[in-house]
């Protein structure tokens, strides 16, 4: 029997890992073994401690691995699984690769830098504190992956095979069309990574990729994302209420802290201010773009230029390479990160991680938090349990650091940066299926989300839809 078994984003946004196993009793020796993404639970800690658990067959067990983008989420526990034996190929997009090279590298180094705060500190529980990866055994993780292109099929084995196709969500994140072929039947799979908004312009404002996922797709078994099941995109334009935040802060001599994830979001972010500042819509005061990640994602977004969106191009041609912008300041070392610390005068900062659970961002966060004059402006969604959506959800105070934090700064939130597509544009993709598949597992969504998005689906296509559940396996021959 084959099967897919949901080892993460199963009931929560992160922690992406589906398990394909074709062998015959299960254990991995037999038939072919695929993962599907692999990435890190993030969040609430009883999800960050399944980061330390073993894959239910042994990782050297596993012959392969499909990634869809380079979200850590997704990607993030790469590390770990070639530290467990993997040693197989690990397939991605070429742009995918060369955003993992930064993310993953970094993610080795934040581990290792959290662990030695925590043990200078002596503020863990485990003693020591350990990395779940170091920077070398991130680095070490690299070799393994191999380009595969949009469109092109890639035989893993002589049972399965793949191709990627466009995604929509973030610079080379893909869908993987997956077809098993056991015992003379054929079955296709789908499995969606995170989808992207359905068009540019107008749904989708400050789009640095184009958009519009895979069309006229066919499945037996789809398994898809459902981040924003239950909740609907505002679809007027962000920068009015953009330029009205930023300009309030400004004028009571505040500054303008913005987490944002590194890849997508933080490019996405300042092409919209260098507009507003260019257009007259918000003062023209020093921006800060703390992430070294951030910068060489730009670098890596200047070198894809075949992904850009319409918008992308012309703010390039216009105003040239952003990462020489005036006014705009990248800092790439920990000093430049602690000069934005002095910096006493309005300025707007923007850092990760998006989410608030780890980074530079908590240095600018316990400074600028306890202070009204400053605005704290989430332009991502905000995971449960993580300190992003503790700050956003309006609570008192936060803890940085094993410190409390009061929380006395504006919050805003700006929810048309969003990079999922929301359910009426998932509908409106959905609808393109030449086939009906014969089911869909949601994964990818906190347990309302996916529920609601279930109970849609069922009504307006009359599909056979189930919310995946941690570690469940679903017969697929
Ligand atoms: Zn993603």
């Amino acid at each position: 029997m084959s099967y897919i078994q949901f080892l993460g984003a199963a009931g929560t946004v992160t922690g992406s890992k589906h398990l394909i196993n074709t062998s015959s009793d299960g254990d991995g020796k037999g038939g072919c073994q695929i993962l599907v993404d692999c990435g890190m639970f993030q969040g609430p800690k009883q999800w960050r401690e399944r980061n330390w658990q073993d894959t239910p067959i042994p990782a050297r067990e596993i012959d392969a691995v499909i990634l869809t983008h380079a979200h850590l989420d997704h990607c993030g526990w790469i590390p770990r699984l070639v530290k467990e034996g993997f040693r197989g190929p690990i397939y991605a997009t070429p742009a995918t690769i060369d955003l993992c090279g930064v993310v993953l590298t970094d993610s080795g180094h934040l581990q290792e830098e959290d662990a030695a705060f925590y043990n200078k500190k002596n503020k863990s529980k485990h003693n020591p504190a350990l990395p779940l990866y170091t920077l070398e055994e991130a680095e070490n993780a690299l070799k393994y992956f191999q380009p595969v292109q949009f469109g092109e099929t890639k035989q893993v084995s002589p049972e399965i095979s793949f191709r990627f196709v466009h995604a929509a969500h973030i610079l080379g994140s893909a869908m993987a069309e997956i077809t098993l072929t056991v015992n003379g039947q054929t079955r296709r799979m789908l499995f969606t990574g995170d989808i992207g908004r359905m068009r540019d312009k107008n749904v989708a404002p400050g789009k640095v990729v184009h958009s519009g996922p895979q069309e006229d797709e066919t499945a037996d078994v789809l398994v898809m994302e459902s981040t924003y099941g239950n909740r609907t995109h505002p679809k007027d334009d962000p920068r009015p209420e953009l330029a009205k935040v930023i300009t309030q802060t400004v004028q009571r001599g505040g500054s303008v802290v913005v987490p944002a994830f590194a890849v997508e979001r933080t490019q996405k972010f300042v092409f919209m201010l260098k507009e507003l500042m260019e257009a007259g819509q918000i003062p023209k005061v020093p921006v800060f773009c703390d992430s070294p990640m951030a910068i060489k994602a730009v670098q890596i977004f200047l070198k894809h230029t075949e992904e850009y969106s319409d918008e992308t191009k012309n703010l390039i041609s216009q105003y040239g390479s952003p990462l020489t912008w005036p006014g705009f300041s990248f800092a790439s070392t920990a000093q430049e990160s602690k000069t934005i610390n002095d910096a006493h005068y309005p300025c707007i900062i923007i850092s990760s991680s998006g989410m608030v659970t780890g980074g530079r961002i908590l240095h600018h966060l316990a400074q600028r938090l306890p202070d009204p004059k400053n605005t704290v402006i989430f332009i991502g969604y905000q995971a449960q349990g993580t300190r992003g959506f503790i700050i956003k959800s309006g609570a008192p105070e936060v803890k940085i650091f094993g410190d409390m934090v009061p929380i006395r700064a504006q919050i805003a939130a700006i929810e048309q940066f969003s990079d999922h597509a929301d359910p009426p544009e998932l509908l409106e993709w959905l609808r393109t299926f030449k086939n009906k598949p014969t089911v869909t597992y949601l994964v990818h969504g906190e347990p309302a989300a996916s529920s609601q998005l279930r109970d849609l689906m069922t009504k307006e296509l009359g599909w056979d839809v189930q919310a995946a559940q941690w570690l469940q396996k679903a017969n697929i021959s």
